[in-house]
């Protein structure tokens, strides 16, 4: 067998196959090609020691805004994915059917790193966001656009995963959450699943987690008063629950204004992890208090959700949402993303969306990236840690 990349006896953590090993991986011809000890060198492979580095499945942030340039909020998906490990930038809902083709063609089609969608049901998506300009695109009955989101859906498979829609007080407004059943009638028309975003109040966390299908993803999930999954003695709400039961699967999405230590703290006492933990990084919260996805995930470990479940909310989890299970996996045949971490000690300032600070022993960094089956990330090329041993 013959590959064009190998990582070196690194700790393997894929939860997709409950693996937590000290071994190799191979890639060739795009794909996982093989894991197991002492893999060979075939002539002109590229070879890179990880050992004392932690390999996992290319890191899925399943909630970004990567449609840069084309919206105010949307960064760069390649700059960020070199800092945070991330091989697959989800895109959820900057693009609506009125402006996805400049997405698919000014950005996704000309990134190395790997962006799929969900597309907004609203005609142009979330075209109204800068620290200047706050209008929600969900706001306006007359901006929906159904029809035309089945089109473009149709037409865009293999990119579009899903139908996102944002409802709050913020982002609907006086349409409450009819632009959710809009959202849910496309997504039913096309056999897809829904991202629903919550903020303030109306509608009620409850009114919308309802209204979720087994499958559908409500992002956000951990958000602070009010609107939070947790009731005033830090129980879990029992629709939350019920929903859970049904298979309605609950995501992070930091962002700005969508996750408090102290409701994420309230859902780990009672059991209840985040099915995915995703950044929700855009331009507004790049530089904090979202940061990147390792930080997003940091601070779960920190809080003490086991690393496996930590790393299983950014690659297994996040690929079953997405329905792509060749995604989020080391297995053999898998897509040849992985994501080469490291876990620093010592004592780190986290803070999160209302300003609380929490200082963790634990930070998860970004060493390297494979994506496609080839080392991708270049930012520690001159480092003598990962340097390539052969090829
Ligand atoms: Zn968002």
């Amino acid at each position: 067998m013959s590959f064009d990349l190998i990582l070196r006896s690194g700790r393997v953590i894929d939860p997709s196959q409950k693996l937590d090993a000290v071994t190799d991986v191979g890639f060739a011809g795009g794909k996982v090609a093989a894991i197991g000890n002492a893999l060979k060198a075939t002539p002109g492979a590229n070879v890179r020691d990880v050992s004392g580095y932690i390999v996992t499945p290319g890191l899925i942030d399943l909630h970004t805004h990567v449609y840069w340039g084309g919206t105010s909020l949307g960064i760069d998906a390649e700059q960020f994915c070199r800092t945070s490990g991330v091989t697959t930038a989800v895109d959820t809902g900057s693009a609506g059917p009125g402006n996805f083709a400049g997405f698919r063609k000014h950005v996704i089609e000309r990134s190395q790193v790997r962006i799929l969608a969900y597309l907004h049901v609203s005609h142009a998506g979330i075209f109204g966001f800068s620290d200047r300009v706050m209008v929600g695109e969900s706001e306006e009955l007359r901006l929906m656009d159904p029809i035309s989101a089945v089109e473009v859906a149709e037409q865009n498979r293999d990119l579009i995963v899903g139908i996102k829609v944002r409802v709050g007080r913020n982002s609907s407004g006086p349409a409450g959450v009819v632009p959710l059943e809009i959202a849910l009638e496309v997504a039913e028309q096309l056999g897809m699943p829904v991202m629903a975003h919550i903020d303030h109040p109306p509608p009620s966390y409850e009114e919308v987690v309802a209204l979720l299908r087994p499958g559908d993803v409500l992002t956000h999930a951990f958000r602070p008063f009010p609107n939070s999954p947790t009731t005033a003695q830090g129980t879990v709400k029992r629709i939350v629950l019920e929903a859970r039961e049904r298979g309605v699967l609950f995501d992070i999405g930091h962002g700005k204004g969508s996750f408090a230590f102290k409701t994420a703290r309230a859902m780990l006492a009672n059991g209840f992890y985040p099915d995915t933990i995703s950044s929700d990084v855009h331009a507004l919260c790049i530089n904090g208090p979202a940061f990147d996805q390792v930080t997003t995930l940091s601070k779960f470990l920190c809080m003490g959700m086991p690393l496996a479940d930590v790393v299983g909310a950014s690659t297994f989890n996040a690929a079953m949402a997405l329905r792509r299970p060749e995604l989020g996996s080391l297995k053999t045949g898998s897509v040849g993303d992985a994501t080469v971490i490291s876990i620093r000690e010592g004592r780190f300032d986290y803070v999160d969306v209302i300003g609380e600070h929490l200082t963790g022993d634990r930070k998860i960094a970004s060493e390297g990236v494979v994506i496609g089956g080839h080392w991708w990330h270049p930012m520690r090329e001159q480092s003598s840690d990962l340097k390539q041993i052969a090829g």
